[in-house]
């Protein structure tokens, strides 16, 4: 029997029967460390219950950090001209995949700036090549904001997933984080335009973004049970030195483990990955992620030359290995916390299915 001792306790049980809380219980639940152990053993019954003890791994190939855009949080923004700028071929992009399939990775994710470079024509024959190379594999997608047109033709080429964090569901918020070229607004309509073609969607946010309050992360998580995204993504804000946050205070390991036990409990079958940027703050807080609820990983499949140019933020894990020690140490890390690597393409669960 689980004895609660404290209000933050009660409403991690509340939580954990009903998948939700009012707003003010929320930020009670937030704002409290009385709760954490708790909340982690009752969001770690709810992945179990669900997905049983797999992880699913998700080989992530960083092709461009070319971008449009000016995110003032981010190290690859166009007005960063402190580092140089890549772009893989889709030779490179192809043997990344060749790896990735030899290690049994059965998701590639393929995550870059927003880069004109790539039109809509490269990326379909990408996607179309890497589909018929690899046709058991699923190709997911996160190269930003795009046009309802160019979402539908990526899916006609064989992409399936797409990941685009809503980053905050806040206008105010979104403002200090982003320069005016860009809008919530579009975001959304991004999200549910993907939706809408048949992409299996994930969003998310940095917990300790500058100027985020606990407020904003309330929209965020009633932003998220609107939108029924297939995948959570959460992690960290982290300071990068060539942006305008370059003085921002990180965000913390506990707070975005409280976020992901949490998460986990009011989505109980979302995919949450425990994200590089989680493992970056802390040597074991991947670990520590999936025991709070996470159940997702995304091993770097990158040419490991490439890897200290895809610097989104400061002191990133695994910038100088190769894929090969990745899934080694993958392997230990996950084991170590008690689960099991699944090689399956790792689908989301829909609500009923099981
Ligand atoms: N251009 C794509 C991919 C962005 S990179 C897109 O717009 O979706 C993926 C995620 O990294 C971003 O959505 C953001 O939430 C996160 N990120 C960017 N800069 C970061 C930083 N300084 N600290 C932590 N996470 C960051």
């Amino acid at each position: 029997m689980i004895e609660i001792t404290n209000t933050a306790e009660q409403l991690t049980a509340k939580l954990a029967d009903t998948h939700d809380l009012t707003d003010e219980e929320l930020k009670l639940l937030i704002e409290s460390d009385n709760s954490d152990e708790l909340l982690f053993s009752l969001a770690d019954k709810q992945r179990r219950k669900v997905y049983g003890e797999d992880v699913y791994l998700r080989g992530l190939i960083e092709f461009t950090n070319c971008c449009k855009n000016d995110c003032f949080y981010c190290g690859i923004r166009r007005s960063n001209h402190n580092t140089d700028r890549y772009r893989l071929t889709d030779e490179q992009i192809l043997e990344c995949c060749k790896t990735g399939h030899r290690l049994g990775y059965r998701t590639f994710v393929l995550q870059g700036g927003e880069d004109a470079y790539f039109t809509d024509e490269k990326l379909c024959t990408l996607i179309s090549r890497i589909r018929s190379e690899f046709p058991e594999c699923t190709i997911t997608l996160s190269i930003g904001e795009k046009s309802r047109e160019s979402y539908e033709r990526y899916f006609k080429a064989g992409a399936r997933r797409y990941l685009l964090r809503h980053e905050t569901a806040d206008d105010a918020h979104y403002r200090k984080l982003h320069p005016e070229t860009m809008s919530l607004d579009n975001r959304k309509r991004c999200l549910y335009d993907l939706k809408d073609i048949g992409y299996q969607v994930g969003t998310g946010f940095m917990v300790g973004s500058p100027y985020q309050t606990t407020e904003n992360i309330i929209s965020d998580l009633r932003f998220m049970q609107a939108l029924d995204p297939d995948m959570i993504g959460i992690g960290p804000f982290i300071k990068h030195k060539d942006t305008p946050f370059s003085d921002c205070e990180s965000g913390t390991l506990s707070g975005t483990l409280r976020l992901i036990g949490i998460i986990r409990l009011m989505f109980p079958h979302a995919l949450i990955p425990a994200t590089t940027a989680l493992g970056s703050i802390s040597p074991t807080g991947r670990e520590q992620g999936l025991k709070a609820g996470a159940n997702v990983i995304m091993p770097n499949l990158s040419p490991t030359e490439v890897r200290e140019l895809y610097l989104l933020y400061e002191n990133k894990i695994c910038t100088g290995e190769n894929a090969e020690l990745c899934k080694g140490c993958l392997e230990r890390r996950i084991s170590g916390a008690g689960y099991r690597i699944s090689y399956a393409s790792g689908d989301v669960i829909r609500k009923g299915a099981r």
